[in-house]
């Protein structure tokens, strides 16, 4: 084919666009941790589809199962009919994932996106308890839906909404008031003071670890206290695991460590493990309330998702060799950061399991580093409030040599930067 005319992009694309402005080549294809440029550049990719390509770009055996799939004729689209790969994925979810974890949970296909799964999710709540108010947190992100936008906490998303977004109450994020203030303690105080005016919560909405929002990991004992405060509250505990979810912080769930059982979890991203729009809720079977076509999605039923995320289930979770793989890759890359920690007074490493960063201070600083990092082939984003986070979302299968030519660039960029 002859080569993209990048010019089509700046005349007939909307200014909406954004990774592309950092990014700015053709890509044509991509190969497990590499994406290829249609000059042939090859890139290492820090960024995976920001967590939707855990397992890396078509891996082999999930897009043999598609291809076998297609072969046969299987359904593409099936709304939210009964069909034999939506009972497979079922299966193999029931046998993988929740019945080891103990789990009762629902399974509840959303539409395909992280937005509708945290917009399913507060309905829930809502409906549930019979309140509107929701508890969300500061530096969070939920998408850019009005419902899950209305619980994000970073105001730039918010301000292109062009209405104002009600009944979400923003409280300090673990660690977020000061180094010895228990943030549960003081939405406890808030709730019990009829003057602060704060309506009782239908849910309680976070990440444990906030991937936009500057990778900013919540501490156990913290997850434990909102979540014993919540149901005090009588409020629904959503764990918004979109991006945290599916491997990415060491277990399949985010929360897995802390021992906590949210009422409702949200996945999306990369739980079709091969790129492909899938989204879903787990909700405790007392909370399962919606009625047949409450959350209706015509994408409810995206087939090919299924079969990949059935596939992907098998590969990679049927027994935990794949979680001793992301906690040695999550120490190698936790190594690399420190490099560059070490090289600017005041930065921190952030985040946890394979959702790292180091916060170097400021986005200028953060920018530069990722700017010259993809100059020398690496794809890497910034985060946080500021964008102050150099984050790291290698896909999960990376080989260590791999990460380690892509931290080798990525250090190399921050010695350039800062000369
Ligand atoms: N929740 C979290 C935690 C996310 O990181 C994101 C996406 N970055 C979303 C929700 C929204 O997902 P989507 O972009 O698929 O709507």
């Amino acid at each position: 084919t002859t080569p993209a005319n990048t010019d089509i992009f700046t005349r007939r694309e909307s200014d909406a666009r954004s990774y592309c402005r950092g990014f700015d080549t053709v890509f044509t294809s991509a190969n497990g941790s590499e994406m290829i440029d249609q000059d042939g550049t090859r890139y290492i990719d820090f960024l995976a589809g920001c967590s939707s390509l855990n397992y890396g770009h078509n891996d082999p055996d999930l897009k043999q199962a598609l291809i076998d799939h297609i072969q046969a004729d299987g359904i593409a689209h099936g709304l939210d009919m009964h069909t034999d790969t939506k009972a497979a994925f079922i299966e193999t979810f029931e046998k993988h994932i929740l019945t080891p974890r103990k789990m009762a949970h629902k399974i509840m296909f959303t539409g395909p996106t992280g937005a509708n799964t945290v917009e399913a999710a507060m309905k829930i709540a809502r409906k549930v308890t019979g309140r509107s108010n929701i508890i969300a947190f500061t530096n969070g992100f939920h998408g850019v839906t009005q419902g899950a936008l209305a619980a994000t906490g970073n105001g730039y998303h918010r301000e292109g909404s062009g209405v104002p977004l009600n009944n979400v109450t923003r409280m300090p994020f673990d660690g977020f008031v000061g180094e010895h203030n228990d943030t549960t303690a003081f939405i406890e105080a808030m709730l019990v003071d009829q003057s602060s005016g704060m309506d009782a919560p239908a849910a309680i909405i976070l990440e444990t670890v906030q991937g936009e929002g500057g990778l900013n990991a919540a501490s156990a004992e913290w997850l434990r206290s909102i979540a014993q405060m919540a149901k005090k509250a009588g409020a629904l505990l959503i764990v918004d695991d979109v991006q945290a979810g599916c491997g990415r912080t060491g277990r399949f769930f985010s929360f897995e460590e802390s021992g906590i059982s949210p009422d409702i979890i949200t996945l999306a991203k990369s739980i079709s493990g091969f790129g492909l729009p899938m989204g879903l809720v787990l909700v405790k079977p007392e909370h399962d309330v919606m009625g047949p076509a409450e959350h209706n999605g015509t994408f409810r039923g995206n087939t090919h998702a299924f079969v990949t995320a059935r596939a992907a289930i098998e590969k990679f979770w049927s027994d935990n060799r794949f979680e001793q793989d992301i906690a040695r890759r999550a120490k190698l890359i936790e190594q690399g950061l420190q490099a560059i920690a070490d090289m600017i007074p005041g930065a921190r490493l952030k985040g946890r399991g394979m959702m790292r960063g180091v916060d170097v201070g400021s986005g200028d600083l953060a920018g530069e580093i990722c700017a010259r990092a993809f100059q020398n082939g690496l794809i890497i984003e910034t985060s946080g409030s500021e964008d102050e986070v150099v984050k790291i979302l290698a896909p999960l299968t990376t080989p260590d040599d791999m990460l380690l030519s892509g931290l080798d660039i990525l250090i190399d960029a921050a010695q350039n930067v800062l000369g």
